[in-house]
C-alpha cells in the first residue's frame, strides 16, 4: 500500500486516493454529485436514446479518428458481435450463477419503469454497496461471502438496512420441544429491533420503532471517557445515502442484533446512465449474492433443516436436523403429545435466502 501524493486541486468533494487503488479521502456525495452535473454537458448523463449517427460523429471526434477508420472499425465490431453471438449460443452448459447474472441482466439493463412517476431521475448518483457477512465458520475466512447492492442517493440508510438479510434476523432463541408451534413467533428481528451503521465518526441508529434504542451510546460514552476523537449520532431513516461522507473502498460497519457485525464497502459512486435500471421500484437492486450449501433433513434428505435436537433417542446423530414434517412425525402423536425425552432448537439455514 503507497500512501498517495496530496492533491493539488482544493476542491474537496472531488473523491482523491488516500491509498492508491485501496480507498479515497471522504467526500461528500451529493457534493461529487454537484460537480459532476456542473461540468457534464446534459446530454452526457441524459437518458434520451442517442441516435448512431450522431454517438459515431462524437467518438470520432473524442478520438480523433478519421472517417477510413470510422468505417473500418464498424466493420470490425460487426465481425466481431457476430462470433460473439455465435460462441454464446454454443455454451448451452451454464451453470446456475451464470444463467441467475443473465436473468438478472435481461430484467434490469435499460429497464424502464411502467409507471413514468417510477423513473429514475436523470443525474442521479448510483452507489454499489458491498456488504459481507459476519465470519461464522471457519470456511469463511478463505472466501468472502456478501451481497452486492446497487442503491441511488435518495434512498435512506432505513432502506439500506432492511435489504440486508442476514439469518439472525431470523433466528429463533430457546428449546421448543413442549410446544413447537410457538417457535415461529420468537424471531429475533421482531424483538430486538435496534442497529446502527457506522461512517466517518457517525453511528446512524435505526429508530423507526418505540422499542429502537440508541446502542452506540455505549461505545460513544466509552470513547470520551478514554479522550477518543468525539463520535456523533443521527438516524438511520433521516438519512439519504447523498448526504452522507464516506471514502469509497474503506470498511464501514453495520452492527444489529446486538453482536451481528457485517462490514459495509462502498465500491462505486457514479451517475446513471441510460443502460442502468431506470425502475425505482427495482431498487435497492441486489447484484450478487453469495449462496451456501443447504443443509438437509437427516431423515428425508429432501427438505432443508428446520429443527435440530439433542438428547434424542430417535435420532441417528447428536445434534441432529429435521424439516419441519419429519421433526413433528417422529417426535409428536397425532395429536400433538411429546413423545419421548429430548430438546428441540428452531433451526435456520445460512441457505435460506438463496
Ligand atoms: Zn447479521
Ligand atoms: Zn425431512
Amino acid at each position: 500500500m503507497a500512501a498517495c501524493k496530496p492533491s493539488t486541486d482544493p476542491n474537496i468533494n472531488i473523491p482523491d486516493y488516500e491509498y492508491v487503488d485501496v480507498n479515497t479521502k471522504a467526500f461528500h456525495i451529493g457534493s461529487f454529485r454537484s460537480e459532476w452535473l456542473s461540468r457534464l454537458r446534459p446530454s452526457s448523463f441524459s437518458f434520451r436514446p442517442q441516435d448512431e449517427d450522431e454517438f459515431a460523429a462524437q467518438f470520432a471526434e473524442e478520438m480523433r479518428v478519421g472517417p477510413e477508420i470510422m468505417a473500418d472499425l464498424k466493420t470490425i465490431c460487426r465481425q466481431r458481435r457476430k462470433r460473439q453471438d455465435y460462441r454464446a449460443s454454443l455454451k448451452i452448459n451454464k451453470n446456475r450463477h451464470d444463467l441467475y447474472a443473465d436473468e438478472l441482466e435481461r430484467l434490469t439493463v435499460g429497464r424502464k419503469p411502467e409507471e413514468v412517476a417510477d423513473m429514475i431521475p436523470e443525474g442521479e448518483v448510483l452507489l454499489t454497496i458491498n456488504v459481507y457477512y459476519p465470519v461464522l465458520t471457519e470456511k469463511f475466512n478463505y472466501v468472502r461471502p456478501h451481497m452486492t447492492l446497487l442503491m441511488t442517493g435518495s434512498h435512506s440508510l432505513a432502506e439500506l438496512r432492511d435489504a440486508i438479510c442476514c439469518v439472525s434476523d431470523l433466528q429463533v432463541c430457546g428449546e421448543f420441544s413442549n410446544t413447537p408451534d410457538m417457535a415461529p413467533d420468537f424471531i429475533s428481528k421482531d424483538h430486538f429491533k435496534s442497529a446502527f451503521f457506522f461512517f466517518e465518526g457517525v453511528f446512524y441508529n435505526d429508530m423507526r420503532f418505540p422499542e429502537c434504542q440508541d446502542i452506540s451510546m455505549t461505545t460513544i460514552e466509552w470513547a470520551k471517557a478514554h479522550n477518543f476523537p468525539p463520535f456523533s449520532q443521527a438516524k438511520m431513516e433521516d438519512t439519504l445515502l447523498v448526504d452522507l461522507k464516506v471514502k469509497v473502498g474503506f470498511p464501514y460497519l453495520y452492527c444489529h442484533q446486538g453482536d451481528c457485525e457485517h462490514l459495509v464497502i462502498i465500491t462505486d459512486i457514479r451517475l446513471t446512465h441510460k443502460n442502468d435500471c431506470l425502475d425505482k421500484k427495482l431498487y435497492p437492486l441486489v447484484t450478487h449474492k453469495h449462496r451456501v450449501v443447504t443443509q438437509k433433513c437427516a431423515v428425508c434428505h429432501v427438505f432443508i433443516g428446520r429443527w435440530f435436537t439433542t438428547n434424542d433417542q430417535f435420532a441417528p446423530s447428536d445434534p441432529c436436523l429435521f424439516c419441519d414434517k419429519c421433526f413433528r412425525m417422529l417426535h409428536y402423536d397425532a395429536e400433538g403429545n411429546k413423545l419421548g425425552d429430548f430438546l428441540a432448537y428452531p433451526y435456520v439455514d445460512r441457505g435460506a435466502f438463496n
